[in-house]
């Protein structure tokens, strides 16, 4: 079997199961265990895929068809740029989330050195995103979960950016310490929507994910709390779900001594970020 045979295979078979991207996931996967580029799987299709290859990709292929989602698969999540290690201990890293991350870089580009805390930081992404495209900042990741903290690790030795990394939950793991930037991709989903979720998603883990009765008990959490950790003029961004924006802005205005406040649009047109900077 040579390569575009297999390609043609697994496209196949992932359309059957049901699987979104069929040609990307299948290419992904060639990708990633002939150590080819995509140029070369295109260019040099009538390559021998070895007996070894083949039941490693047929492998991958049947946890894929599955609905195993294709990052915990290979391992490997891309986010901003950067490469991210990810499996079943953390949510996967979504295109959606840059929109945080990169508003929260213009907010600190006027910084200088500033300190930044990611709240929920899961893989580490958005935090250690910062830390890599604004080296000056002085990054605090911080998770509830243990598992999550050590993928975060992980990223951060990857990335070679050096981090503080704390456990517990929100604010709690960070004592009394104040932050110019405060930044969370929290759990938002409402909790009966969970099951109604992709089956995909089905396979992160609930705890990132689970919002509580309306998807806002992390950001009523969050609000509460953060004017105890804010520097004067320091900023919260946060990312919402679909139709939480103006709630969670509410919250941010009730509990933070605004100097100003807004909502930014993902690439959908989606309201997606919403932020505060304090007196
Ligand atoms: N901060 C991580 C991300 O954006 C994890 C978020 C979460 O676990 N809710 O992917």
């Amino acid at each position: 079997m040579n390569v575009t045979d297999w390609l043609r295979h697994a496209r196949a078979a992932l359309e059957d199961s049901g699987c979104p991207d069929p040609e990307i996931d299948a290419r992904y996967m060639a990708e990633d265990v002939l150590g080819m580029t995509r140029f070369d799987l295109k260019f040099e299709g009538d390559r021998e895929v070895g007996p070894d290859q083949q039941a490693r990709l047929n492998a991958m292929l049947a946890r894929r068809a599955a609905g195993e989602p294709v990052q915990y698969i290979l391992e490997r999540a891309d986010f901003m740029g950067l490469k991210f290690h990810v499996d079943r201990r953390v949510l996967i890293p979504r295109q959606d989330t840059e929109v945080l991350v990169e508003h929260a870089l213009i907010a600190l580009s006027g910084m200088g050195e500033a300190d930044v805390l990611d709240l929920c930081t899961g893989s580490g992404c958005v935090g250690l995103s910062l830390k890599s495209l604004a080296p000056l900042a002085n990054v605090t990741l911080t998770d509830i979960s243990r598992d999550a903290l050590e993928v975060a690790r992980m990223n951060a030795g990857l990335l070679s950016v050096d981090v503080d990394v704390r456990h517990g939950d929100l604010f709690k793991a960070v004592g009394r310490q104040r932050f110019d930037l405060i930044v969370s991709n929290p759990p938002y989903i409402p909790h009966l929507e969970l099951s109604e979720l992709q089956r995909e998603v089905r396979h992160e883990p609930t705890l990132a994910l689970d919002g509580g009765r309306d998807g806002l008990d992390l950001y009523r959490r969050i609000a509460l709390d953060a004017p105890r950790h804010l520097n004067s003029g320091g900023s919260v961004y946060l990312e919402v779900g679909i139709g939480e924006a103006q709630a969670v802005r509410a919250l941010l205005m009730e509990h933070i001594d605004c100097a100003d406040s807004g909502v930014i649009k993902d690439l959908n047109g989606i309201d997606r970020v919403v932020w505060a900077r304090s007196k």
